[in-house]
């Protein structure tokens, strides 16, 4: 079956209330949505970034330029069902560009799928479970706020484990908050933070106990994304585990963080580590190493997300989770099918592919225009 044409479309999804982080607030989410085409049948894959190019180097803008005239010309008329073939390709042609990749793969991996009738999970050798524990990011700015919705979650049933976003205030206003946070939650919650590299390693080693004494369970990539030296000096002087997110994208920083046990998590993102088999990859060098994986997220939508939890339902050792929450702070959702959390745990599509269908109404009145 040979690749017909490859298609990209910029979509803007609005958020429904502004997330705060370190280094940017995000109204709204850009995604390009990538269909391959063969032979009659679609596969439908998905790129981003969060708030743009600040998090990584990748944008919407960027990833469709790079989809429509870098990478699908190689692509169209070759075996769509020869992904090795296609990511090597896809890796000559390019440097870099993860996300761009990864829509592309995605989408190649969702039209096999369909087309064998089994989902990316059958492909991947098949699932562990069938639905994974999900944080909630608190990210509002405010602590009360913070409070109010963490208690909400708590009581219906949504979210008991708790991201919060450091970085914007000063670490000791910082700290007040989680204070605040931590006991007014008590045992009901499970605490997380992520400094998105706020600080240096200086303030990170002042701070990281003080997080701990107060139960936080994870923190994450408290320092700039190239000190990975100061990342194994904290994992090392510290009890609580240490999570690389920005540090961590192709598989030899993966390699790199693994073999000084740098860190004690690792933050899965196919956006990051360039679509299922690589980001697959570098769970595998997490569990070699004795290091955790956790089901990071982009802020994908729901086929972004279904995309991930195929893969993470395969994963070993995924003592933390997933914050695939994307889907839930977008004002809409693009797919006909929504995803579901039951108590406290986000359900893995069942169906063929990753399990979602456009809404192809949604697709167009958030297209962009220009
Ligand atoms: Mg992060």
């Amino acid at each position: 079956m040979k690749i017909d044409a490859i298609e990209a479309v910029i979509v803007d999804v609005p958020t429904k209330r502004p997330i705060q982080m370190s280094i940017t607030t995000v109204h709204q989410q850009s995604y390009v949505l990538v269909r391959v085409l063969a032979d009659g049948l679609v596969g439908v894959g998905e790129g981003g970034s969060v708030g743009g190019p600040v998090w990584s180097a990748e944008c919407a803008e960027t990833i469709k330029i790079i989809v429509e005239q870098y990478l699908a010309p190689h692509l169209v008329g070759t075996d769509a069902f020869n992904i090795s073939t296609a990511l090597q390709t896809m890796g000559r042609a390019v440097t870099g560009n993860a996300s761009a990749k990864s829509a592309v793969e995605t989408a190649l991996l969702d039209l096999k799928a369909r087309a064998l009738g089994v989902s990316i999970s059958e492909l991947l050798g098949g699932r562990l479970r069938s639905s994974i524990p999900i944080a909630w990011t608190l990210a509002s700015g405010d602590t009360q706020r913070d409070i109010d919705s963490a208690v909400e979650m708590i009581e219906r049933g949504r979210h008991n484990r708790f991201k919060v976003k450091l970085g914007f205030r000063s670490p000791r206003d910082d700290l007040a908050h989680m204070e605040a946070l931590a006991n007014s939650l008590g045992s009901k919650a499970f605490l997380r933070v992520d400094v998105n590299q706020a600080w240096d390693e200086h303030v990170a080693s002042v701070y990281i106990p003080m997080l701990e004494a107060l139960g936080v369970e994870l923190i994450e990539q408290p320092v700039a994304r190239e000190d990975t030296r100061a990342l194994k000096r904290l994992s090392d002087a510290n009890r609580v585990a240490i999570m690389a997110d920005e540090s961590l994208s192709t598989l030899a920083s993966a390699f790199n963080l693994a073999r000084d046990r740098s860190v004690d998590v690792f933050s899965l993102k196919l956006c990051n580590m360039g679509g299922v088999y690589a980001t697959q990859k570098v769970a595998i060098v997490a569990e070699a190493s004795g290091i955790a994986s956790y089901g990071g997220t982009m802020l994908d939508s729901t086929i972004g997300t279904s995309v991930a939890l195929q893969l993470y339902s395969t994963v070993p050792s995924l003592p933390f989770g997933c914050e695939l929450l994307g889907p839930f702070v977008l004002a809409d959702t693009l797919s006909q099918e929504p995803l579901e959390i039951i108590d406290y745990e986000l359900q893995v599509p069942v169906g063929s592919g990753h399990g979602m269908t456009l809404d192809e109404d949604k697709v167009r009145k958030y297209a962009r225009k220009s």
